[in-house]
């Protein structure tokens, strides 16, 4: 927070300190347009702050807009044709070293924008992993609890999936796994998080969703799987999950996850392809 407005300081010092220099260097005589480079500070500043091709051109038109207004407009300017000509010089080394740092500098964020993905993406379904499971649930309990908006956390888990897996082979369960992603996916809201949490277990976070309206989606959700037709070397292999769900109640992640694990516990208990609501949640349980 001290330092958040360190750099739009040294814009600012960046920007006005050559136009203080070339005007004392005018006023004892000398003529020094070579001063500009200092823009390269603010300018460099920016890019780095703005990573994309049309700040990065945008500033660079500026600063020589900026640059050739102010010589133009000076009284020292007297040696005309010779002093465009270095003004001119100046730019393009202005120009070509923005130009190669706002290449690298939008290469690297691409890059950085790339691994972050990745790490926060499962690779064989596409969906979120763990990790931006703790991240994402780190950040929607205090906002659920400021907001007092409810949060339903749903876990489901493929049904016999070890036989998927023995009876077809391990390429057939993977394929089995996608097949349900994209049946979440086209069953849930665009603003639903779906979660490979590991292995054949995955989890769906509703936001701002009563507890009624986030049964009606596991349930949706649970329909859907058992209805789609997963087909495999021309064989269609019948896929169930189980369901657990809860409404958060301002306890701790790890109580609201076991909360969740234990209703999806009893759905597998009560002989699968079903959805539990949580008795904290409901204060009864419900065999959808
Ligand atoms: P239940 O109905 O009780 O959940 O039975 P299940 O067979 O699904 O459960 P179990 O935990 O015994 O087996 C889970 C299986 O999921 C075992 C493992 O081989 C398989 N599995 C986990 N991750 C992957 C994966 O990435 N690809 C494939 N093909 N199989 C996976
Ligand atoms: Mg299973
Ligand atoms: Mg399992």
């Amino acid at each position: 927070m001290k330092y958040k407005y360190i750099n739009w300081i040294i814009i600012l010092v960046g920007t006005v300190l050559p136009i203080i220099i070339d005007t004392i260097a005018d006023d004892y005589g000398s003529h020094d347009p070579f001063i500009w480079s200092i823009t390269l500070i603010p300018s460099i500043i920016i890019i780095f702050k703005y990573p994309n091709w049309s700040v990065v051109i945008g500033t660079a038109i500026f600063y020589s807009l900026f640059e050739l207004t102010i010589e133009f407009n000076q009284e020292g300017f007297t040696q005309f044709a010779l002093d465009v000509i270095t003004l001119v010089l100046g730019i393009i080394v202005n120009w070509s070293i923005l130009l190669t740092v706002g290449y690298l500098r939008i290469k690297t964020e691409k890059l950085v924008r790339k691994v972050e993905e990745m790490t926060i993406t499962d690779p064989l379904t596409g969906v979120y992993n763990r990790r931006y499971f703790d991240f994402y649930i780190e950040q929607a309990i205090p906002l659920s609890k400021r907001m007092s908006k409810s949060l339903i956390l749903v876990m489901f888990d493929i049904d016999h999936f070890k036989r998927v897996n023995d009876t077809y082979g391990h390429l057939c369960g993977d394929y089995a796994l996608k097949h349900i992603t994209d049946v979440i996916k086209s069953n849930v809201r665009e603003a639903d998080v779906v979660i490979r949490m590991g292995g054949e277990e995955f989890a769906i976070l509703l936001q701002e969703t009563s507890l009624e309206e986030g049964s009606e989606i596991a349930e949706r959700v649970r329909e859907a799987v058992e209805e789609s037709k997963f087909i495999y070397n021309k064989q269609q292999i019948p896929i169930t999950i189980s369901l657990g769900l809860t409404e958060y109640k301002s306890e701790k992640v790890e109580q609201f996850i076991e909360k969740t694990d234990q209703a999806l516990y009893k759905a597998k208990s009560n002989g699968r392809n079903q959805l539990v609501v949580s008795s904290d949640s409901s204060n009864r349980f419900c065999f959808c």
